[in-house]
Formats: C-alpha cells, structure tokens, sequence
C-alpha cells in the first residue's frame, strides 16, 4: 500500500512537471489574460480554405466581430483573395509560417525563411489595410529554441492562447464537446483567447477533414458570448 501511495505520489509529480514544460513551451498560456475582462480573442488557425474561410469571414461580418486569422502561407499563395478581405475588414493577420512544418521548430535556419516568405506574399497583396505581422504562432502552437530565436530577432509577439481543445480533426458531431469546452473556460477565467481551425494541416499533407461546420458553430458560438457579456477584442 505504502509502495502504491508512493508511486501515485511520484506520478502527480511527473504528470505536474511534465505539464509545466508543456505549458512553458507553447502559445498555451493560462497567465496571460487578465481574469474577469469578460473578453475574448477568436483566433482561427490553418485556412484559408474555399467554402469555410469565405463563409467565416460572412459570419464575422453579420456579427460585426474582428478575429484574429493564423493563416498558412501557401494556403494564402492559393487563396489571396480571402486574405485581402480579412485584412480589409480588419481582422487581424498572424503569421503561422509558410508550411506549417514541424521540421521548422527545431531549424532555425527554414523558420527565419518561412517567416519572411509570409512577409512577401502578405507585402504583394492589393490591400491598403494595415498587415504589418507582429504576432507570430509557431506551427502545433510550440516555442522551441528556434522560434524563440527568431521571435526575439525579428521583435515579434506571440499570438497565445489561454484555453485549447484539440478540435482540429472535429467532425461536426464533435460540435458540442467543443463549444462546451470553451463557453466553461470562458466562464470560469472570465474571458480569454481561444482558438478553432478551419483546417487539420499536418507537415505540408492536409489531412481531409470536413470543416464546413464550423462557421456555424462559431456563430452560434458568438450569439452565446453576447449573450453571456462577452465582447471581442484582438491581441494589445
Ligand atoms: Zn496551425
């Protein structure tokens, strides 16, 4: 028994140091906002993609809510039309590199690339809106040393959340756990950043997934914000 509690004891504290490494190291962070400031930042990672992206941005519009877009770079190469309205209707745009690759977080060398490759394609678009990128969310949301690097050289800031659920391979049966989880986080800290995914992209592979549901779900999502005396902001 004695062997057991100690075990169980050794365990909690794996699992707590282990969490806390975690939490060090990627954009998850619970401290950053300011507990009963009843706001949210709605950050929407991986698009643009045709027929959820173009729908998002109508749903924000009807809404008159500003979100916070971590767009993909090539994913952008393939759809500037919808970057530019983003930008034009004033959301506010995070570079989240060029391909969303894992072999970046630990390549200093391709980070700085992809970043500045974002840079171009985002400096060629027909907007007059502003789009100077200075937030930046490393791809899986983790700060390696090689991010940390190049965040610190280029002065960017991270584009951080406080409550993540990982939704990106969500069907639309999975809707419901997912508002669920956030309007509880959101109830409980009082406000926050959270983040949806209008794509599942991994290492250049765009795994299929059927997103198409989500412009509504954060619809209604936004209804129950205001509902509950939530207001929308984007990061400061
Ligand atoms: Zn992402």
């Amino acid at each position: 028994m004695k062997l057991f509690k100690w075990s169980f004891t050794c365990l909690a504290v794996l699992a707590a140091s282990l969490l806390c490494v975690l939490v060090s190291c990627t954009v998850l962070q619970p401290a950053k906002h300011q507990p009963g400031s009843k706001e949210i930042i709605l950050t929407i990672d991986d698009g643009p993609v045709l027929g959820v992206s173009d729908r998002m941005l109508e749903v924000l519009e009807r809404q008159n809510v500003k979100a916070v877009f971590c767009y993909i770079g090539e994913n952008m190469k393939k759809h500037p039309e919808i970057v530019t309205r983003a930008l034009d209707e004033g959301h506010l745009l995070v570079n989240h590199s060029m391909h969303h690759n894992t072999k970046t977080l630990s390549d200093y060398e391709q980070l700085k690339a992809e970043v500045a490759e974002v840079e171009e394609l985002i400096d060629a678009l027909p907007t007059k809106a502003s789009h100077n990128l200075e937030y930046f969310r490393p791809p899986f949301g983790f700060i390696t040393p090689a991010v940390r690097k190049v965040v610190e050289e280029k002065g960017l800031k991270y584009a951080y959340v406080t409550s993540y659920i990982h939704e990106a391979p969500y069907e639309e049966k999975q809707k419901e756990k997912t508002l669920n989880y956030y309007k509880k986080e959101l109830l409980k800290k009082g406000g926050g950043a959270i983040v949806f995914h209008e794509m599942r992209f991994r290492d250049g592979d765009p795994a299929i997934t059927d997103k198409r549901w989500l412009p509504d779900a954060v619809e209604e999502f936004i209804i129950w914000a205001k509902q509950e005396g939530f207001t929308f902001a984007l990061y400061k």
